[in-house]
C-alpha cells in the first residue's frame, strides 16, 4: 500500500502522564522522577512545604518559607522568586514516568515535560479512531495494517482519501486500473487485463470467445444427453423393482422369504428400496492456479458438476475454491428436482461424505461425513424439491488451501472429490 499518501492528524495521548504534584494543575515536580534519594539536607532545601514536591519556580514568602510560585497565595505579594534552589533542582539526574513500561531516558527533571512529547511509551489512541491503542513507537506499523486509514488508490486512477478497507472494495468492483479477469473466463478465457481495457479486450477477442461459448454449449448437450440417458435406465430399474415387489406380493413371497431369512416383513420391504448408494468424483486441474487466483483477487471460484442419481434420488456435487474469502475449499450436494420424486419416501434420510482421494494410496483418503438428520431446523434441504434444486449441504471449511495442494492428494496439479450419498428410506407401498 502507498503508505506515503497516508495523511495524519494530530496524536493525542490516551493518558496523561503527571509530573506535577495537584495532577498537573499545580504544584512542584513529584519526587520519584529523580534517579537518586535525595539526603535530609536537600529534602529540607528543595521540598515545597504546600504540595510536598520538589519546588517549581520556588518564591520565598515574608515568612521566609519556600513554596512553588503555583503553591504561593495569589493574594500574598509579599514574595521573592529564588532562582538558586531553582537552578539546583532543574539540575537534578531525573528518569521518565514510563520507566516501568520500559522506558531507558535519563536527563534533567526540567527536561521530562519535553521528553514526555517524544516517549515512544506513551500510550496513544489509534489516530483513525479503528479503537486499537499502542505505545507511539507502533503507530508506524499498526497504520500499515490498520482498515481504518486514508488512502489514494495506489494505481493513480484519481480516486483518493479512501479508508483503506473502502479502498478494497474499490478495487474489487471499480477501479479502472484494477487488474481484473476476462468476462468470459468461466467459459475458458485466461486473460487479466486492467478493468478500462476490458471493453477493448472483449472486442478485440470477440471471435475467440463465441469459440468458447460455442464449446461449452456442446459440452451441455452432451451434459443433458448423458443425463436423459441416466434417467431412462434409472426408470427402467423402477419398474423392474416394482414389478418384482408386486409380483412377490401376488405370489405372497414376502412372507415366505422373511420367513426363510428370519426377517419381518417390514425390514425386508425397508432392504430392497432403501439400498440407495450412489457417488460422484469431480476432477480438478490447474489446482494451484485456481487457488492462486481466488487469493489474489480475494474472489472465490465455484465449480458444479453434472447432475447424478443415488436410487431414484437426484443430485449436483459442487466445489467452491476460497469459500467465503477464507482460503478453504467447500464442498457441497444440491437435491435436486426429479423425475421420480413421487416415488420416493421424503424427506431425504441418510448420509453425505465427501472425500478428497488421495493421490498415493487409499489410506491417504480425507474424509467428512454429514448426516441428514443432524440439521433439524433446515429440514427444509432434504424436503421434495419445488425449485430445480433445494439449498445445498456441505461443509464450507472442508480443507485449507495449503493442505489442498500437498502432494498427498494433489498430483500433476489436479485433485479428485468423491462425493457419496447413502440414503436410508423408510418402507414404501407399492
Ligand atoms: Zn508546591
Ligand atoms: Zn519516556
Ligand atoms: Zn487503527
Ligand atoms: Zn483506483
Ligand atoms: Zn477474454
Amino acid at each position: 500500500m502507498a503508505t506515503q499518501n497516508i495523511v495524519a492528524p494530530d496524536l493525542k495521548p490516551r493518558l496523561v502522564y503527571h509530573f506535577m504534584e495537584g495532577e498537573g494543575k499545580y504544584g512542584g515536580y513529584k519526587r520519584d522522577l529523580l534517579s537518586r534519594e535525595l539526603t535530609k539536607e536537600e529534602v529540607k532545601m528543595f521540598s515545597c512545604l504546600e504540595c510536598g514536591g520538589l519546588l517549581r519556580e520556588s518564591h520565598v514568602t515574608s515568612e521566609g518559607i519556600q513554596k512553588c510560585k503555583p503553591c504561593t497565595d495569589v493574594n500574598n505579594r509579599n514574595t521573592i522568586p529564588f532562582t538558586v534552589t531553582d537552578n539546583a533542582i532543574e539540575g537534578l539526574d531525573s528518569i521518565c514516568p514510563l520507566k516501568t513500561r520500559g522506558c531507558e531516558w535519563e536527563g534533567k527533571i526540567s527536561e521530562v515535560s519535553y521528553h514526555l512529547d517524544m516517549c515512544q511509551y506513551v500510550l496513544l489512541d489509534c489516530e483513525w479512531s479503528c479503537g486499537v491503542v499502542m505505545e507511539r513507537a507502533n503507530i508506524e506499523t499498526h497504520s500499515r495494517v490498520c482498515e481504518e486509514v486514508m488512502i489514494e488508490c495506489e494505481r493513480n486512477c484519481g480516486v483518493g482519501m479512501l479508508r483503506k478497507r473502502d479502498m478494497k472494495i474499490h478495487t474489487i468492483n471499480s477501479c479502472p486500473f484494477a487488474v481484473v479477469p476476462c468476462v468470459y473466463a468461466k467459459y475458458g478465457c485466461e486473460a487479466m487485463v486492467e478493468r478500462k481495457a476490458l471493453k477493448t479486450h472483449v472486442n478485440d477477442k470477440s471471435i475467440d470467445h463465441l469459440e468458447m461459448l460455442r464449446s461449452e454449449n456442446e459440452m451441455d448437450k452432451d451434459k443433458i444427453f448423458e443425463l436423459e440417458a441416466k434417467t431412462n435406465e434409472m426408470n427402467a430399474v423402477m419398474n423392474r423393482l416394482k414389478n418384482d415387489v408386486v409380483k412377490l406380493k401376488e405370489e405372497n413371497q414376502i412372507l415366505r422369504i422373511a420367513g426363510y431369512y428370519d426377517l419381518s416383513k417390514d425390514v425386508l420391504m425397508k432392504m430392497i428400496v432403501s439400498s440407495y448408494k450412489g457417488d460422484y468424483v469431480l476432477v480438478f486441474d490447474s489446482v494451484s492456479k485456481k487457488i492462486e487466483d481466488c487469493e489474489k483477487h480475494d474472489r472465490d471460484y465455484a465449480m458444479k458438476g453434472p447432475p447424478f442419481y443415488v436410487g431414484l434420488y437426484k443430485f449436483h456435487a459442487m466445489v467452491v475454491f476460497n469459500d467465503k474469502n477464507a482460503n478453504f475449499i467447500g464442498v457441497y450436494l444440491y437435491l435436486m428436482r426429479g423425475d421420480s420424486d413421487d416415488k420416493v419416501p421424503w424427506p431425504l434420510k441418510g448420509m453425505y461424505s465427501f472425500t478428497l482421494l488421495g493421490s498415493r494410496s487409499q489410506s491417504d483418503n480425507y474424509v467428512m461425513i454429514l448426516n441428514t438428520s443432524e440439521l433439524p431446523e433446515r429440514r427444509h434441504i432434504f424436503q421434495r424439491p419445488v425449485n430445480t434444486r433445494n439449498d445445498g449441504y456441505g461443509i464450507p471449511t472442508f480443507m485449507k488451501h495449503s493442505e489442498v495442494v500437498d502432494e498427498k492428494y494433489c498430483k500433476n496439479d489436479s485433485i479428485y472429490i468423491e462425493f457419496k450419498v447413502e440414503c436410508t428410506a423408510e418402507p414404501v407401498e407399492f
